[in-house]
């Protein structure tokens, strides 16, 4: 059993508000064992389907101060929602000891998140931490931070000083009422867009910008948002629009709620025609359009109707210490018993280093063959292992 599920830790409510403890039904895994025979760490990692290991996300807290309806609903992570303990969360050392251990396995860029990654106190000592580590070529580690923005302005110079090479924020529109109700906790678009500008004046660019878009809330904020960020932020805010997901189990996701990517780019191309770009680099998610008129770029993020698995290279690590090898897993490999154990680095890593070699995950795929309805509340995904939530394993 899992330590989560010996604790009793991880409680929600469904909708008829009875508690279900989630680690019962998701989290219970057997701690991991360090293999008989040795991984040892090369600087590649390939799993099952000959995907390298080049991405790891850390979730540094599954708490957050917004309540966005596609991740946190109100009815379910209310005041009685039990959130990780603070003796369950790994320490910033423990967090530098395995990114350390991951990028020996080939990890180049790190991404924080959570949960608002900017709760988490002390973030800056954490970024200290990881940007002190060096690849197996002696290169620092790109380190990034997904955020909601509502701390940034206060923030952003702090994160820079640190060692923070990026910053990405997420903003599901720009007219206020949408952007509070979208939130649901009443937060105004001005202080995210003041903390846009702050990351900016701190060098945390290219800035990115992420929107989710979901039919029927905020679709009318597409255009506003091209524009806005077009005019003040030309080539220095990189707009991407994120395909609703069936992330997690608590968000009531609609096949119908979904918007599909060549829909908002034929929106915005009627109006600022666009030219497809390249993608940057192997295994980014966005697919990237160049406006025609050199105003910058924009880019779409097809989770559900253009599934990337194929050459999906990222790892996540939760705040407690549990591997998962894809974002809509059941259950984590719990790395935190080897931690906290007498387990050496070389142990670790090559439990790392199997566990990886095992994996073989490629859910959005296998939902694109199921058919356009997969996915939502039939009763085949009703049968299926309850998936983690997004806010406790990071986006
Ligand atoms: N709180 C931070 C934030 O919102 O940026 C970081 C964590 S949040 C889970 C990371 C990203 O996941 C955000 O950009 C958010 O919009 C996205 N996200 C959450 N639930 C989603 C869903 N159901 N579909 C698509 N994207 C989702
Ligand atoms: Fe919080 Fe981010 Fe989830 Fe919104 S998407 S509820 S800001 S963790
Ligand atoms: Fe990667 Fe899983 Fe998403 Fe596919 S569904 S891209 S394997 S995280």
């Amino acid at each position: 059993m899992g330590d989560g599920a010996k604790s009793g830790f991880f409680a929600m409510k469904n909708k008829s508000s009875a508690v279900i403890p989630i680690a019962a039904v998701s989290h219970a895994r057997p701690a991991v064992a360090v293999p008989a025979i040795a991984v040892p760490a090369t600087g590649r990692l390939l799993d099952r389907l000959g995907r390298p290991m080049t991405d790891l996300r850390i979730s540094v807290t599954d708490r957050c101060n917004f309540r966005c309806s596609y991740c946190m609903p109100k009815d379910v992570f209310d005041k009685d929602y039990q959130y990780l303990p603070h003796s369950a969360l790994l320490s910033f050392e423990e967090m530098t000891r395995l990114a350390r251990l991951f990028a020996a396995h080939g990890v180049r860029k790190i991404r924080l998140t959570g949960g608002e990654p900017l709760l988490r106190k002390n973030i800056e000592g954490l970024i200290e931490q990881l940007a002190e580590i060096r690849t197996p070529a002696g290169e620092p580690l790109a380190l990034t931070l997904t955020t909601n923005g509502s701390l940034l302005e206060r923030k952003a110079a702090a994160l820079k000083a640190a060692g923070l090479t990026r910053v990405t924020v997420s903003l599901d529109g720009l007219d206020d009422a949408v952007f509070r109700q979208m939130n649901d906790v009443d937060f105004p678009v001005a202080d995210v867009l003041a903390g846009i500008d702050a990351a900016q004046a701190a060098g945390l660019g290219p800035i990115k910008v992420n929107m989710v878009v979901k039919r029927g809330s905020n679709e009318q904020e597409i255009l506003p948002m091209a524009r806005y960020f077009r005019e003040h932020h030309a080539g220095r805010v990189v707009l991407r629009f994120i395909e609703y997901m069936d992330v997690g189990a608590t968000n009531g996701w609609r096949m119908d709620e979904v918007l599909p990517s060549a829909e908002v780019i034929a929106r915005i191309a009627a109006e600022f025609p666009l030219l497809p770009l390249e993608a940057a680099a192997p295994g980014e998610t966005a697919q990237r359009w160049a406006y025609a008129d050199g105003g910058g770029e924009v880019g779409v993020i097809s989770s559900v109707t253009q599934a990337f698995c194929h050459d999906c290279s990222r790892a996540r690590l939760s705040t407690e210490g549990k591997l998962y090898l894809c974002l809509f897993a059941s259950a984590g490999h719990d790395l935190r018993p080897l931690l906290r154990g007498s387990a050496s680095d070389e142990e670790i890593a090559s439990a790392i280093g199997h566990i990886w070699q095992g994996r073989a995950d490629r859910y959005s795929e296998l939902r694109a063959l199921r058919g356009p309805e997969a996915g939502d509340s039939s009763d085949a995904h009703d049968k299926a292992p309850r998936r983690v939530e997004m806010s406790y394993i990071g986006g």
